[in-house]
């Protein structure tokens, strides 16, 4: 465990990381059987999926899964009706054997569901972060849970850096003007900024946060910081001349821009919250696409709008989908901008789609043949964290 773990930090920098990863094994207990429940709780789709198959994490494009677990004998059970204890997710999950689902439109899996999914074995993310699981309660009943590590890193990591941009440039409420009809440049440049010459750290150095500071090392920041239970390999640090903060509150103080790529579990939960952001910088940014519950919501809403933070982006909530009235829809700094939020979807492009889609069949396939899983694609197996990511255990 320990050496896929430090394996998975020389991945983290790599340029090429899926193929990496396939060259490391570890074996996880299967029982496979024919005839397996699988169930899939996934978003729907609309129109856009049925005019664009691509968009393969939908609940009518199944992740092209459908034919090939039919012809194997599977029963195939795809939905997004996942609330309450008449939903599909919580009818089915009580003799599945399989639960797939993706973090756009997660099946939260409690441990109350834990206790009465008497079949269930394996819960596969297609995607990456597996929080919608209750991840000890997995362990107490020795559920597996993988991820398809890596699949849409690049994605997510190219959202945040855009996030970054939109903020300091205080671009929505430029684009919203420019919809409104009107043509007032000082509205807009009294709060516009330029991204050289900032300081910009991230909560989380691994496979996105490192590529995150990657892409900004063009832009001539005035330093990168991390902050990291997991230090990085030294010389990844040295290849983007990144400094380390041990420190959370040291960490937070010296950043103009702050960017969070942690996973959420016990130790992050609420870790941005109204104590911490006093110790921000005032004015300073911060971007989240990492999950909603690891910033407090109203702590945030209310310093954007004291002016404490200039602005906030991202795209992920607390819940998914977000009730029409969450305020990070509508919040705003005094100014009236600061607003970058979006639905869940940087990590879902559709060149993402098409590897967590492949990722996901690979998983089960391993499964279904007992064959060894890809060991950085696993967080929970065996009653143990595998993963070395969600907290320090
Ligand atoms: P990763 O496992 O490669 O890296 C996570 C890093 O966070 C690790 O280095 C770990 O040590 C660090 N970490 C954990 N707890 C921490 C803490 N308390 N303080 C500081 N650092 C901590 O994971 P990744 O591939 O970089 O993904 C990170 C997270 O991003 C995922 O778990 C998921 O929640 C989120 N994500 C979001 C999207 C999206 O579409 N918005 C897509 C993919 C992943």
């Amino acid at each position: 465990i320990m050496g896929c773990y430090s394996w998975s930090k020389q991945a983290c920098y790599s340029p090429l990381p899926h193929d990496l990863l396939k060259s490391h094994q570890l074996t996880i207990r299967t029982t496979p059987n024919s005839n397996m429940k699988i169930l899939a709780i996934l978003y729907q789709g609309g129109n856009a999926a049925k005019e664009e198959p691509r968009l393969l994490g939908t609940v009518e494009n199944e992740l092209g899964l459908r034919e090939w677990l039919t012809s194997l004998g599977h029963e195939f059970i795809v939905s997004d009706d996942k609330e309450g204890p008449d939903s599909v997710f919580e009818k089915n999950i009580v003799d599945a054997e399989v639960l797939i689902t993706t973090p756009f439109h997660p099946g939260y899996l409690t441990a109350d569901l834990i206790n009465k999914a008497k079949n269930l074995k394996i819960c596969i993310t297609a995607g990456v972060g597996s929080d919608h699981v209750d991840l000890n309660a997995a362990r107490s009943r020795a559920i597996s849970v993988l991820e398809v590590t890596g699949s849409n890193v690049v994605s997510v990591a190219e959202h945040v850096v855009m996030s970054i941009l939109l903020l300091v440039r205080n671009f929505v409420p430029a684009h919203e003007m420019i919809e409104r009809g009107d043509w007032q440049v000082s509205d807009i440049a009294r709060n516009a900024f330029d991204l050289e010459g900032k300081v910009v750290g991230t909560i989380g150095a691994g496979r996105i946060g490192y590529r995150v500071l990657q892409r900004l090392v063009p832009f001539n920041v005035k330093e990168l910081l991390y902050y990291d239970y997991n230090p990085l390999p030294e010389q990844a640090a040295k290849d983007i001349n990144v400094r380390r903060v041990e420190k959370l509150e040291d960490f937070v103080s010296q950043c103009d821009v702050v960017t969070v790529n942690c996973p959420l579990h016990e130790g992050t939960r609420g870790l941005v919250n109204a104590d911490l952001l006093k110790h921000f910088k005032k004015g300073a940014w911060l971007v989240n696409t990492a999950r909603g519950a690891i910033c407090d919501k109203d702590a945030v809403a209310a310093a954007l709008k004291s002016g404490q933070l200039s602005g906030y982006s991202g795209d992920v909530w607390n819940v998914q989908p977000a009730p029409k009235d969450h305020v990070w829809r509508t919040m705003k700094n005094p100014l009236g901008g600061g607003n970058g939020m979006v639905p869940h979807y940087s990590g879902t492009t559709l060149d993402a789609q098409a590897r967590y889609a492949a990722g996901t069949k690979e998983i089960l396939e391993n499964y279904f043949n007992g064959a060894p899983q890809t060991p950085a694609n696993i967080i929970v197996d065996g009653g143990k964290y595998v993963t070395g990511s969600y907290g320090q255990r």
